[in-house]
């Protein structure tokens, strides 16, 4: 039986950017993605928004490794000639009762390290976009938007020029924990790890399931809620990112622009059985609904259906949010196993911090 050093299941933008990092710490690795490409699921079905880290309850996680991702993230695309822009941001008060709302981000966003948000009033929105009607906002100018294919790609060749090797079409099937390391069925063969990071997005908990001597009680049930977007055919009259305040299970349908200026706006939260990206044409008219609260002069026609996303989730609909969840040796004693749950918003904003804490993790037991 072959023995490698680490083996990444799966081959999106966490995948990859922990790839990267092992091989460039000198580590062997193999990538292992089911499908026939690399980013075939979360990580090219999302807003492409470097967040800033205004959301995400203070010491969380999601905070922490927020805030750290988006500055190595643009320094990472500065680098590396990913096309990324800092467009921008405004979060939205529609009316004088959603003032305590906008605040109590504003404290939390300084809470987690965000210190240059800026206050707007309705005069002060309407100069900067003149289509916009809302009551006050805050204005974020360290959010942007990503090529995130471009980034993918970057990644993986990063990772590739260290020696990291992808196998595409390579399904984890199963796995055994072994005293000395993991015992892997890749495809149909069967290999030796002595790490193994499991990045495998919605399907992690399946895939954790699928490998004898994980203990049970540890693998968190997983919750899908998928958002679908939807563009705006012609013009946007917008050139910054617009959101309303947060809702259950989502950041709120809001406006973003790609790099070609090109405006979509989404996601939506619709709690599901598993992964199925079905968009259905009638959720348009919610869409209309919401976006004519801030934009009142949307006409009728102008949204046309994009694509759909979803998000792997640990609570259900009427929980309060999960953080992301990182299980290592120190949580269960495997020496050579590490668990990523629950990587939904931020986690492309996350990926390089993401990676820096899971490929210090798997150095301490090597
Ligand atoms: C609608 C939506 C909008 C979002 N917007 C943003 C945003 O604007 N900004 C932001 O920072 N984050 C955003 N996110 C979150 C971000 O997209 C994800 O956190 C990130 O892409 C997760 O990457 P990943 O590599 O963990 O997962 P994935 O990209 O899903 O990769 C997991 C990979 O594992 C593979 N796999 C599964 N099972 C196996 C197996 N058994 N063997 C081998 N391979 C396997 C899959 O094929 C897949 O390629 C959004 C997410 C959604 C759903």
């Amino acid at each position: 039986m072959d023995t490698l050093d680490c083996v990444v299941i799966g081959a999106g933008v966490v995948g990859l950017a922990i790839a990267r990092q092992l091989a460039m710490a000198g580590r062997e690795v193999l990538i292992c993605e089911a499908e026939s490409q690399i980013g075939q699921h979360c990580s090219s079905r999302n807003s492409e928004v470097i967040h800033a880290g205004l959301y995400y309850p203070s010491g969380s996680l999601k905070a922490r490794l927020c805030v750290q991702g988006r500055d190595l993230l643009y320094r990472y695309c500065a680098e590396r000639r990913i096309p990324h822009q800092r467009i921008g941001k405004l979060l939205l008060a529609n009316t004088v009762a959603d003032l305590p709302r906008l605040q109590a981000i504003a404290s939390r966003a300084a809470t987690n390290g965000v210190h240059d948000l800026q206050w707007l009033d309705a005069a002060g929105v309407r100069a900067l976009e003149p289509a916009l009607s809302a009551h006050a906002a805050l204005l974020s100018p360290s959010t942007g938007i990503i090529d995130s294919h471009a980034l993918l790609q970057a990644l993986l060749a990063d990772a590739e020029a260290h020696g990291a090797q992808l196998a595409c079409h390579s399904p984890l099937n199963r796995g055994r924990v072994l005293a000395d390391g993991m015992e892997l069925e890749i495809a149909g063969i069967t290999i030796k790890a002595r790490s193994v990071i499991n990045a495998a997005g919605a399907w992690a908990a399946a895939v954790a399931s699928n490998i004898e001597g994980v203990p049970r009680e540890t693998i968190p049930t997983a919750h899908y809620a998928r958002g679908v977007y939807f563009s705006l055919s012609g013009h946007s009259p917008f050139s910054r990112l617009i959101y309303p305040l947060p809702e259950a299970g989502g950041l709120g349908c809001h406006l973003t622009l790609d790099l070609a200026g090109q405006a979509r706006f989404g996601p939506d939260v619709e709690w599901i059985d598993g992964v199925d990206y079905q968009l259905d044409p009638a959720r348009a008219a919610a869409f209309y609904h919401s976006i004519r609260q801030w934009w009142p002069q949307l006409a009728d026609g102008a949204l046309q259906p994009g694509y759909a996303g979803v998000r792997p989730k640990l609570a259900g609909p009427s929980e309060p949010d999960a953080d992301f969840v990182i299980q290592g040796p120190a949580e269960y004693g495997i020496a050579g196993l590490i668990n990523l749950y629950g990587i939904e918003s931020p986690g492309l904003t996350s990926c390089l911090a993401l990676a820096a804490m899971v490929g210090a993790m798997a150095n301490q037991h090597r």
